[in-house]
């Protein structure tokens, strides 16, 4: 439920780890040749950075989770093998230290759920590296474990309630898509760069629309190059309406800044002011938000886009508002 506009906004949880610092690829291979990697360690320096900074946000470190299986049972032997059945591309780093920075993304997207099931309206998970690309068995696309996906999952499992993933990253979501492609708790609603003309290219489409007892349960809205703030937020509006139409009771935001007009990788115009108005259309359908981060490239905006992002949700709860109300 909005909060009322004269009283102080919620306060957001934010949970984020320096073990993300882990896993930084000194190059990566674009175009057959070596390039200095667009998903880098000071993505999530700058974003913690830009939060810490404002009396809006807590930061916290997440507790570690009990996944500790999590990467286990691959029974190929060589590098090689194991690497081929592992990824579906090739232009995504693997390092020493990749697997203890793609759990703490885990981690701070856990612990960012756990505080909207103790009451907060909204909360955000600094996970780095992202993870709507990677799939159930296959890391790709800078991402390796689904951080959106296993906080959806765990969502279903611990409140009996359906739940919806809404990804507002510029690329779609290839990952969480296909593992809730056939079930019936998890909605998946996307808006991203059209497939045709962005990656991850083979999925996204408008008519992949869920299968089995999932069947209606995506929804893909492909966009057009350069739209600005108004022309995305009246996608986002058919978005939300859809996203409503589920009736979920948590809606998981895989929250990628990569749409942002200077991002270096992306072809969409939206500026940071934009990027408030779209967290707050968000938060205005008045269902808690499990927030957490995705892409995001223009290194030099990225901490304040993804503050005006949460301000903007965070400016629809009043700061006594420990469970918001159902949607109505
Ligand atoms: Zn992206």
């Amino acid at each position: 439920m909005p909060g009322h506009p004269s009283v102080a906004p919620a306060v957001v949880p934010v949970f984020a780890s320096d073990t993300h610092r882990r896993h930084a690829p000194e190059r990566e291979i674009e175009s057959s040749a070596f390039q200095v990697p667009y998903e880098h360690p000071g993505r999530a320096d700058a974003i913690r950075a830009a939060l810490a900074s404002s009396p809006a946000f807590d930061v916290r470190e997440p507790p570690q989770s009990s996944r500790a299986g999590m990467g286990d049972g691959v029974a190929a032997t060589h590098v090689a093998a194991q690497l081929g059945s592992r990824c579906f591309e090739t232009t995504t780093p693997l390092t020493e230290g990749t697997f203890a920075a793609a759990r703490s993304a885990v981690d701070c997207a856990l612990a960012a759920a756990a505080a909207v099931e103790a009451g907060a309206p909204v909360a955000y998970g600094l996970c780095r590296p992202p993870g709507h690309h990677a799939t159930e068995s296959l890391y790709g696309g800078y991402c390796f474990f689904n951080n959106a996906a296993i906080v959806a999952n765990h969502l279903v499992a611990a409140t009996g309630t359906r739940v919806a993933v809404l990804d507002v990253d510029y690329h779609h979501g290839n990952g969480t898509q296909q593992i809730f492609y056939e079930r019936a708790d998890v909605a998946v609603v996307s808006l991203h760069g059209d497939p045709a003309r962005a990656y991850p290219y083979h999925t996204g489409y408008a008519d992949e629309t869920g299968a089995g007892k999932g069947s209606g349960m995506t929804h893909n809205v492909p966009l057009p190059a350069g739209i600005d703030d108004d022309a995305y937020l009246v996608a986002l509006d058919s978005a939300l309406t859809v996203v409503a139409a589920h009736d979920p009771s948590i809606v998981v935001v895989s929250l990628g800044v990569d749409t942002f007009v200077d991002d270096p990788m992306c072809d969409l115009a939206l500026t940071t002011d934009g990027m408030r108005r779209c967290g707050a259309r968000v938060a205005s359908l008045g269902l808690p938000l499990v927030v957490v981060q995705e892409g995001g490239y223009a290194d030099s905006s990225l901490g304040s886009n993804v503050r005006s992002w949460l301000l903007g949700a965070a400016s629809r709860f009043d700061s006594h508002q420990r469970s918001p109300s159902p949607r109505g």
